[in-house]
């Protein structure tokens, strides 16, 4: 049996191993963080007149790691309060401890006898059966582990997290063979479904899979920047989002990581390969001069980019000044950004023979497939790992072999064959078998291709595709802003798949729609996507266009029926569970508060930010944010409803967004009730699980209630604070009628203090301001801006 991971330690406080930690944190396990012991004081120590024998002094590293925990942004903790459970030591005084924990995992300097030494001490002091990892970059984890005891071998292997930990999914689990296959087994299932990272099995070799591939990639890059003469900027414009790559696409990449960091990693491979291949890891000079002269990017300041006042400077790797940033702007470049989806947009830029761009692209990609190709069975068993590795290491859209697929097989060797590009022979043998794609969907089912067949892409059995679902069973019901499927069990599927998941009317018909085949046939339903966000919110647009043509009474309906939908779901007899993940404003935060149970992705950035457009949130949203703060206090005590008016008023007014689930639940958008699921992948199938256990549960919707309110006490209170806000000149006149609005409504208008309300009527409530913001000329004029420049407006 392989001891289950309840308490962790990691070893160096370092980037790596403080991230680690706080991702550790983040899901609930408590983590002791070590450090060298420093061997002077600095001078506040001095000052305080402590000595290297100080407690203080002897866990400085580890603490200082702490301290940063909290400033960094992104932030690495998913709540602050997350931090009590990492506590900090030296390898001195504390070493001893390792004997406590389950799990034990190293991120020291990136040098092998460093290591070395770490794990010699290590293997005296741990208890048999506890697991130890390291998180090397690439260092050979078999020569780690040589002259270890028996045991620690057993329980010995790489455990590659990207950085930053708590946001990068790809973690490449790297076992040597001595490591026991349960606990690589038990590794895996941890990593997915405890850390909710994105595993892939990876081999011994340098680098593993994404850095050595990323690495080449990126220095082919460089290569065919200097032959042709391409600027740094001018790579940066055509290898991003117009090949479904990040916005950062190459040099930007770079800066954010390091220079140092990267020659690092470089080095790695060079020093461990030979031939040809070891020529392609040579770091070209100019970069070298780059690192002499410390321009590592953003952490000093400068890199292959510079920012002077408000502009972007671009690196001439000739002269080595910096130069106005420039892009390529070609035929080829043009066509693409028109052409639909990512195959299209590929193939006009690869194939653009003579166009700049084109050739740039097919330069850098054939040589990086190429080389992909000849690693399959080194560095990973199949060709699905390396796609995987690719795309959840470096955000890429797709993996090479994706790829591949996207701009046609047969095509691309043609092309690289009338090159004199070398093809490795597993290639040609397939496409001789008739093998075309390297990947095929039979049945919702997702193939790879291997020599001698096809072999089912192996994914762990939480993982739903609502693409695959559609593709084997079809839609229940359709329309152009949502759809409901079949996601078996007897649970239905609700998927907003309008443009942004913005909510319009095609949408709220569908929820009704979705309602009543769900409580004829189904057990329950789950509303859930896998777009970018879950919802961002209303149909912006289209509610400006009625505004501005006046259409007061379209827009009346609208929003009453967006809440009727809401309510109706909120009260139906089975079970609904909304599922967001990533941005959730506005409407989808509303769609999420009317749910029997939210099951949220561990990423998920929620929040009632109508205000930013000069409106307060119409579907229902205050109302239900502040009953589900009085519903999650405890049972018998006096309730004070102008303070919990007072709070929502603070959530909605200042339109916080959560900056992750747990801290969601901190701003009463998820109770005790409502789930997190660390892996996004898994989002679906969790909530398909919450649907099933309270139907099986025997499940009743909530009771319809008077909901007592603050009335005209609670509307004074939270209007002084608007009002003393504006008097100060932080809001504005627009502003603080908008906080009037708000207050009146969470206030639940004119009563006396307790008053019980019905639902109905705070909707009424809510409705009309909504209705009398939105014929606002300041209203519109944020909606408007919002829409052009995707940024509030202050007015
Ligand atoms: P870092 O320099 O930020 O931290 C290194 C840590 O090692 C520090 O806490 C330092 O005090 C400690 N240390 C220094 N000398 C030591 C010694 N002699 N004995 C024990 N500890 C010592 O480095 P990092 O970026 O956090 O890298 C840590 C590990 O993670 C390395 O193996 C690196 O290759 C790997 N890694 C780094 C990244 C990245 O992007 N930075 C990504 C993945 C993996």
């Amino acid at each position: 049996m392989v001891k289950r991971i309840r308490r962790a330690a990691v070893l160096g406080s370092g980037v790596m191993g403080s991230g680690i930690a706080a991702h550790l944190a983040n899901v609930g396990i408590p983590t002791l963080l070590l450090d060298i012991v420093p061997r002077e004081l600095t001078k506040e120590e001095e000052a305080k007149g402590w000595t290297l024998e100080h407690k203080q002094v002897r866990n400085r590293l580890a603490n200082q790691a702490l301290e940063r925990l909290l400033k960094q942004k992104p932030a690495p903790l998913m709540s602050k309060d997350n931090i009590a459970l990492i506590e900090t030591g030296n390898f001195e005084d504390d070493f001893h401890r390792l004997a406590e924990v389950d799990w034990i995992i190293e991120a020291v300097v990136e040098k092998l006898e460093v290591k070395k030494e770490v794990f010699a001490r290590v293997d005296e002091v741990r208890t048999p059966g506890t697991i130890v990892s390291s998180n090397t970059s690439g260092i050979s984890i078999a020569a780690m582990a040589e002259g270890r005891s028996d045991d620690f071998k057993k329980h010995f292997l790489g455990t590659h997290f990207f950085n930053p930990p708590r946001y990068l999914k790809l973690l490449e689990i790297i076992p040597t063979e001595h490591t026991d296959p349960d606990v690589v087994a038990y590794m895996k299932s941890f990593g997915e479904d405890v850390l909710g990272k994105g595993v892939v099995m990876a081999k011994d070799t340098p680098n593993f899979i994404a850095n050595r591939i990323g690495t080449y990639g990126l220095l082919v890059t460089v290569r065919e920047m200097m032959q042709g003469g391409y600027s740094v900027g001018e790579v940066d414009s055509v290898t991003g989002p117009l090949i479904g790559r990040p916005k950062s696409a190459t040099f930007r990449t770079l800066d954010v990581v390091g220079l140092d960091t990267f020659v690092h990693v470089a080095n790695n491979v060079y020093e461990n390969v030979e031939g040809e291949e070891k020529e392609a890891f040579r770091v070209p000079e100019f970069m070298k001069t780059m690192l002499e002269n410390g321009w590592l990017g953003s952490k000093s300041g400068q890199g292959f980019f510079v920012k002077q006042g408000k502009d972007i400077l671009e690196l001439n790797y000739v002269t080595m000044q910096y130069e106005p940033r420039k892009k390529l702007v070609t035929p080829a470049v043009e066509m693409a950004k028109q052409a639909k989806g990512a195959a299209a947009k590929l193939q006009t830029l690869v194939y653009a023979d003579g166009d700049r761009a084109g050739t740039l692209l097919w330069n850098i990609i054939a040589p990086t497939l190429l080389y992909t190709a000849r690693l399959v069975g080194e560095i990973a068993d199949d060709i699905a790992a390396i796609d995987q590795a690719m795309k959840w290491g470096f955000g890429w859209e797709q993996g090479p072999f994706e790829l591949w697929d996207a701009i046609g097989l047969e095509k691309s060797v043609r092309k690289m064959q009338s090159e004199g590009r070398d093809i490795p022979s597993w290639i040609t043998d397939m496409l001789a078998d008739g093998a075309t794609s390297f990947y095929k969907t039979e049945n919702g089912r997702l193939f790879y291709y291997a020599p001698g067949g096809y072999k089912t892409v192996e994914e762990n059995e939480k993982v739903i595709h609502i693409r695959r679902l559609k593709e084997a069973r079809g839609v229940i019901k359709k329309n152009a802003g949502a759809s409901l499927i079949d996601l078996g069990d007897d649970v239905a599927l609700l998927e907003f798949h309008s443009p942004n998941n913005a909510i319009g009317a095609d949408i709220v018909q569908m929820i009704n729609e979705a309602l009543e085949e769900v409580n004829r046939n189904y057990k329950g339903l789950v509303i859930g996507n896998q777009g970018k966000n879950f919802c961002v919110g209303a149909n912006l647009a289209m509610m400006l266009m009625e505004a501005q043509d006046e259409n007061f009474f379209e827009l009346e309906l609208a929003v009453r029926q967006f809440q009727q939908a809401l309510l109706k779901m909120k009260y139906n007899p089975k079970p609904v569970v909304v599922a967001p993940f990533a941005m959730t404003l506005g409407g989808g935060a509303e769609v999420s508060l009317a749910a029997s149970r939210i099951q949220a992705a561990a990423e998920t950035y929620i929040g009632l930010v109508e205000v930013g457009v000069g409106l307060i949130p119409g579907g229902g949203g205050n109302k239900e944010l502040y009953i589900k703060r009085l519903n999650s206090l405890p049972r018998g005590v006096d309730v004070d409803y102008v303070k919990i008016a007072a709070s929502v008023f603070e959530t909605i007014a200042m339109a916080k967004v959560s900056t992750s689930a747990a801290e969601a639940r901190e701003l009463g958008f998820l109770n005790h009730r409502d789930g997190i699921t660390m892996n996004g992948d898994h989002l679906l199938y969790e909530a398909k699980q919450a649907v099933l256990s309270m139907y099986e549960e025997g499940y009743r919707p909530p009771v319809r209630k008077k909901v007592p309110v603050a009335g005209e006490s609670g509307y004074a209170a939270m209007l002084l604070g608007a009002q003393s806000m504006f008097h100060s000149g932080y809001i504005s006149e627009h502003d603080l009628k908008i906080a009037k609005k708000l207050a009146y409504v969470l206030a639940g208008g004119k009563v006396p203090y307790g008053t019980e309300v019905d639902e109905q009527y705070l909707l009424d409530l809510e409705r009309e301001a909504f209705l009398s913001l939105i014929g606002e000329p300041k209203t519109q004029a944020r909606m408007q801006h919002m829409l052009v420049k995707g940024k509030p407006l202050r007015n």
